[in-house]
């Protein structure tokens, strides 16, 4: 049976950049696509991903759902045995300073960007781990280089959701080191996605180039490489890194 990487949040941005590339990459490996609202972009990266030959689906939930996040994992174990996960879905909401932001936007974030993470990780880890009779594999966690910034007058409970993972990907990558399963992160910095337009700035990119030492945002090809490289053999001997793509800041 085939080998079955499931991205959350595959419809667009990172996630679909990640899909493109490991089927540019591993296009035996079949895929599950998850998404929340946008079912026109997702299947557009399957469609195309499917013409170069890959194995996808996909489906709708959102991760802050349980029954969502087991429905996702109910797809992928169709598919064949789980060896990689993206816990790429997340979300921003529009930019502020905290003592603006009501409790249920705080909450939001953190239902999404923390918990759904983890329960995805979670449900990767009964896949993959030996003690569950798994054959191993690798969980890469997206998380944000605001995770070390705090994105003061922005979305610092976005930044602190990232920092969250920070600590997940450190302490799931040493509970399960023994058990065949890597767990890592990359810690994007400014890269050019729709998600600007949801914090209210979808020109935030080119506004905020000046301050990456490079010059530049970075694109969600760039992020993707780093994702789909933790994902495979040739990261073999790491596992509980944050892996900054952020352009030098
Ligand atoms: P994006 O372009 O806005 O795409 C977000 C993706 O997540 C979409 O596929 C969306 O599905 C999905 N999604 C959103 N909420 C979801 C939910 N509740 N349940 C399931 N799926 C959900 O964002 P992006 O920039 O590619 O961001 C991807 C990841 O990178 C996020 O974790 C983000 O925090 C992180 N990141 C981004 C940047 C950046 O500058 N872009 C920097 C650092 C970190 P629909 O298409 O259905 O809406």
């Amino acid at each position: 049976m085939t080998d079955v990487v499931l991205i959350t949040g595959g419809s667009r941005g990172i996630g679909a950049a990640t899909a493109r590339r490991l089927a540019r990459d591993r296009p035996e490996v079949a895929q599950v696509l998850t998404y929340v609202n946008n079912a026109e972009a997702a299947t557009a990266v399957a469609d195309e991903i499917r013409a170069a030959g890959v194995t996808v689906e996909t489906v709708r939930g959102d991760v802050a759902t349980e029954a969502d996040v087991l429905a996702m994992f109910d797809a992928a174990d169709r598919l064949g045995p789980l060896t990689g996960l993206v816990n790429n879905a997340g979300v921003v909401s529009p930019i502020g300073r905290l003592d603006q932001f009501e409790a249920e936007r705080i909450e939001r974030t953190m239902a999404v960007n923390v918990t759904g993470s983890m329960v995805c990780a979670r449900e990767a880890v009964r896949r993959m781990s030996t003690v569950y009779g798994g054959g191993g594999g690798s969980i890469v966690n997206v998380s944000s280089r605001a995770a070390s910034f705090g994105s003061p007058n922005d979305f610092i409970d976005y930044a602190a959701s990232k920092g969250a993972i920070d600590t997940m990907t450190i302490g799931l990558a040493t509970e399960v080191a023994a058990e065949g399963v890597r767990v890592n992160a990359v810690r994007p910095g400014l890269i050019d996605t729709d998600i600007h337009a949801s914090a209210g700035l979808p020109d935030r990119v080119a506004l905020l180039a000046d301050r990456v030492p490079m010059g530049r945002g970075g694109t969600a090809e760039e992020v993707a490489a780093s994702i789909v490289w933790l994902l495979s053999d040739d990261a073999s001997y790491v596992t509980g890194a944050l892996l900054d793509v952020g352009g030098g800041r």
